[in-house]
């Protein structure tokens, strides 16, 4: 952790479940939610609105997993920043490595993209990583640090924007890296940032390993996937930060 950075612990649902699970899912969150820390679910898109009416006053934020650089326009399939706010989102998941493989995002899609999360009044949240390859070679903290300077726009320090060093081979693997290397990425990270910018760490974040991570330096939260489904592993890892 980071002193004076109060934790963020988000959950990414991704491309998970029913419209009745989400809502159940979010109710659990928010009548466990832990003081201290803040808690941000982000479902898919068509749950978003019925999950942030829920939360509407309740100390649990709503954010997308993605948006479209425009504000409106001929882009079918694609969702607005501007649309997220309107539903009650506060935040968006920006660049996740899912979507860079899935859709080929590159990091000046993803800069344009937060620039209109800002503009609409979201935070992003902005991912980065290296492949497994990459960390391999070595290379890995010049490969998120070149994502850093690529993917994030003029005003997103200002903005609060925050940061997720999510290692592509770690995330929904069970593997992680060592604290060291943890540490190590997100010293990186803080230089290129702020002293006030959150960074957290995604990828295979559970229960058990929660409270390592999040007590490694600079590790102000965790993006959270698989274990952000099961409300009680969610919370627990809440609880740890
Ligand atoms: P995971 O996913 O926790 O299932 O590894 C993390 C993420 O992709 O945000």
């Amino acid at each position: 952790m980071t002193p004076g950075i109060r934790p963020l612990i988000a959950g990414n649902w991704k491309m998970h479940g029913t419209l009745r699970d989400a809502a159940a899912l979010a109710e659990a969150v928010r009548a466990g939610a832990p003081a201290g820390v803040d808690l941000l679910i982000c479902p898919p898109f068509v749950h978003l609105h019925v999950v942030a009416a829920a939360m509407l006053g309740q100390p649990v934020a709503v954010g997308g997993q993605d948006c479209h650089a425009a504000a409106k326009g001929a882009h079918t399939g694609d969702v607005a920043a501007v649309m997220l706010r309107d539903v009650g989102a506060t935040h968006v998941i920006l660049g996740h490595s899912e979507r860079r493989a899935d859709h080929g995002e590159t990091d000046a899609g993803v800069r344009a993209k937060a620039e209109a999360a800002i503009g609409a009044g979201l935070t992003p949240i902005i991912c980065v990583g290296e492949t497994l390859a990459q960390r391999e070679a070595g290379e890995a903290e010049a490969v998120v640090a070149a994502q850093v300077k690529g993917s994030l726009p003029e005003g997103f320090l200002a903005a609060g924007g925050v940061v997720a060093y999510e290692p592509v081979w770690a995330i929904g693997t069970g593997r992680t890296p060592t604290e060291a290397d943890i540490a190590a990425i997100h010293a990186v990270l803080r230089g290129l940032t702020s002293p006030a910018t959150r960074l957290l760490y995604g990828g295979s974040v559970k229960p058990a390993n929660a409270k390592a991570i999040l007590g490694l330096p600079h590790v102000d939260g965790a993006l959270v996937g698989g274990a952000s489904l099961v409300a009680a592993d969610f919370l627990a890892i809440a609880g740890a930060a």
